[in-house]
């Protein structure tokens, strides 16, 4: 797999795992949100019916107690220590004292908040009514309010499910002194507290519809996201890959056109422009390492007459053929080039003029000694010269130029230095 392709890969599969992260915890977090909330709202319920109460019985309070008919439901409260507490009006009518924990305890036993679910009652640590005596929920919560508390919550199981318990405390307020004086109770005192029991089903139902839609929204969100972030991602992996091939295909033709830039096309050898730029690092590499190394130049002999007389198909085939001829003669590490027409140049590495005499020999001999189709045989003169330290690659291929026209002066088919 290409490298691109494989990394953007590596992000698509990053970006999944961060976003599944994101929306993961996003998702904890709301629910959590909303389980708090509906525990909250449940609360402060709690605490707005505690407040209601209290200001009820505050109402009561202030007026002394309220007095009503003696009905059979409705009977003298005989915790209540008070002269005044039974009345009988001019026409005969009983009415009895409702001072605030009796109307607290009345409205408490009302069937319609039994029905409701929602209960309260008063309690307190020190009770002139043994039903007020608080249980051990109740007393715990008592005594935190002995320690400067004002409220407590709790979440319990009870037979009818899950209820939220919320007690408030009560003071002692200047309207209480009047019955409770006599326990000793003076003003700010804590007299004890109301519980209020809530259902807590209604809070969970609604909690379980909020999660639900929380549910919904961040898995559609995660979803649309994910989904968007892959079309994306697809679409860029198609790009990357038609882009790469297209980078490859060029990489080839670049390739290619360096080749050809660099070989000529009737021998299929090296061209001049490769030879001069090998020859400037040979030239580097003998002068740094102090190796020698030697240049031969090459020139069929009478090639134009070969044109002339058997036309320049046969012409091309003959230089074709020559340098086949050559290349056999030579090392690996030799290099081997077209110079122009029908001249032809070598370097030859690490090798000192004697050497490179005994190898053009070689070469000369190789040439006159083929037999060539069409033609019979072509002989080529020979120029041999060695690289002297210092010296300019146009010295150089001046003076195997020399050697070149010497040899051809002296007769052809010949090997000379310079
Ligand atoms: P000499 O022995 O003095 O070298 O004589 P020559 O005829 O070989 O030298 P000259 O420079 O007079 O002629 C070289 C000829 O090579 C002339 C040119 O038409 C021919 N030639 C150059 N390049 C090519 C080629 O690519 N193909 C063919 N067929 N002929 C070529
Ligand atoms: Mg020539
Ligand atoms: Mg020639």
């Amino acid at each position: 797999m290409p490298s691109a392709t494989r990394r953007i890969l590596l992000y698509l599969i990053l970006l999944s795992a961060i976003i599944t992260a994101a929306a993961a915890l996003s998702l904890a977090y709301n629910l959590n949100a909303i389980t708090d909330h509906y525990q909250q709202l449940a609360q402060e319920m709690g605490r707005t019916f505690f407040k209601e109460l209290v200001i009820v019985r505050r109402w009561n309070a202030s007026m002394g107690g309220i007095y009503a008919p003696v009905t059979e439901r409705l009977q003298p409260n005989p915790y209540l220590d008070d002269p005044h507490r039974d009345l009988t009006t001019t026409d005969g009518q009983r009415l009895t004292k409702v001072n605030p924990a009796f109307m607290t305890r009345l409205l408490a036993e009302m069937p319609d908040h039994t029905a409701e679910n929602i209960q309260f009652r008063i309690t307190s640590l020190n009770p002139i009514n043994p039903h007020n005596a608080p249980d051990a929920w109740e007393r715990a919560a008592l005594q935190t309010f002995e320690r400067s508390a004002v409220e407590h919550f709790a979440v319990v199981e009870e037979p009818g499910g899950r209820f939220l318990r919320y007690m408030g405390r009560l003071v002692t307020e200047q309207a209480c002194l009047g019955c409770h004086a006599k326990q000793g109770y003076q003003l700010g005192d804590v007299r004890g507290g109301i519980r209020v029991s809530l259902p807590l089903a209604p809070f969970e139902a609604a909690a379980a519809g909020g999660r639900r839609q929380s549910y919904w929204v961040h898995g559609t969100f995660w979803l649309m996201t994910l989904t968007l972030l892959w079309v994306g991602g697809i679409l860029l992996l198609r790009n990357v890959a038609q882009l790469e091939g297209l980078n490859r295909y060029m990489k080839d033709l670049n390739k290619q056109l360096e080749v050809a830039a660099l070989t000529d096309s009737l021998t299929g050898i090296p061209n001049r422009l490769y030879f001069d730029q090998q020859l400037e690092t040979h030239m580097i590499s003998s002068q740094r390492y102090g190796v020698a190394f030697s240049v031969i130049m090459l020139d069929l002999d009478h090639f134009k007459q070969i044109n002339d007389h058997y036309g320049h198909p046969v012409g091309d085939r003959v230089l074709r053929e020559f340098s086949q001829i050559v290349k056999q003669q030579l090392r690996l590490t030799d290099q081997f080039a077209r110079w122009g027409g029908e001249e032809f140049i070598i370097a030859a590495p690490h090798t000192l003029l004697d050497h490179a005499l005994t190898m053009a020999e070689r070469i000369r001999a190789a040439v006159a000694e083929c037999n060539l189709a069409t033609i019979g045989r072509v002989t080529a003169s020979i120029g041999v010269t060695e690289y002297r330290p210092g010296e300019t690659a146009m010295a150089l291929l001046e003076r195997v130029d020399d050697a070149l026209y010497r040899a051809k002066a002296n007769g052809r088919n010949r090997v000379e230095t310079g």
